[in-house]
């Protein structure tokens, strides 16, 4: 790639996000890191990143459950660089309950965190994308976007929904050359699962350990946890020209879970 892009990851001060951030920062690119606190250690992480990878972070706060604000990151972002070139959309929180018993405020959460949020993000990233040429839109779904669990309505829903707004980008972008893609990673010792730990021990009665080999790797039949290092790899590898003509379509990290 000739110049150098803007990549915007939302949700990327922790977990999967963070390690696209610095997949993509290694590569020199621009990079927005992303992410609803606002903190000093937020600001000092992108700081940190440009320091160690010589390249350009920045820090930008937007609570993705608003669309307005996920519309304004993007514009936010392409005031400071110049454009979006890339934009992933990896911002995401779970909540785990059977369906009776789930709240609805975290339905409606989940709904526009996971999912909503990827339709605001790209309904401005894409014209932008358009002007200049060239896009990636890398949505970072899960195996749940392909398979479904127990008490984990809404996620599923989301990441379901994330898959279909995936391929109807990819279809509206087919032309261009502009490609988009889900990607959908079984489990990874991120923040996001750590918290599910003390919930599925309640629910199943286990101890941790036995939570991580039986439940949470139980349909993972490497019986490893993928890595956010894998991840970057992998958005890395879409942006890149070998990826051009994939399109529309889902890349599993899930150590053979939707095998199964
Ligand atoms: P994480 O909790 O470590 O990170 C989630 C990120 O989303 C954080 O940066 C957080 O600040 C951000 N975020 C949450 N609410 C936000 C809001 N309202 N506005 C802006 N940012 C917000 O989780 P993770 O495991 O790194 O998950 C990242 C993505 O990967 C999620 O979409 C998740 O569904 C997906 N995923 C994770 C796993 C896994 O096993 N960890 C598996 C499949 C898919």
């Amino acid at each position: 790639m000739a110049r150098t892009k803007t990549a915007v990851v939302t949700g990327s001060n922790s977990g999967i996000g963070l390690g696209i951030a610095q997949a993509l920062a290694a590569e020199h690119h621009n990079v927005v890191l992303n992410s609803y606190s606002d903190k000093d250690e937020d600001h000092a992480l992108a700081e940190e990143i440009a320091e160690r990878y010589a390249n350009k972070t920045v820090y930008i706060q937007a609570d993705l459950s608003n669309g307005e604000a996920c519309r304004s990151l993007i514009e936010q972002a392409a005031m400071k660089f110049g454009s979006v070139d890339i934009l992933v959309n990896n911002a995401g929180i779970q909540h785990v309950a059977p369906i009776e018993k789930f709240p609805t405020a975290k339905w409606d959460a989940i709904i526009a965190i996971n999912m909503n949020s990827a339709f605001h993000t790209a309904a401005v990233a894409v014209p932008m994308m358009r002007t200049n040429g060239w896009g990636r839109v890398i949505n970072i779904a899960s195996a749940h976007g392909l398979t479904a669990s127990p008490y984990k309505s809404a996620y599923v829903t989301a990441k379901h929904g994330v898959v279909g707004l995936t391929k109807v980008v990819a279809l509206e972008t087919a032309e261009d050359p502009i490609t988009c893609n889900a990607i959908c990673p079984g489990y990874v010792l991120t923040p996001l699962v750590e918290e599910q730990i003390p919930d599925t021990m309640k629910e199943y009665d286990m101890d941790r350990e036995t939570v991580i080999r039986e439940v949470l790797l139980k349909r993972q039949p490497s019986k490893e946890f993928a890595t956010v290092e894998q991840l970057g790899g992998t958005v890395l590898f879409l942006t890149s020209d070998h990826a051009a003509q994939i399109t529309g379509t889902t890349i599993s990290v899930d150590g053979g879970w939707t095998a199964l």
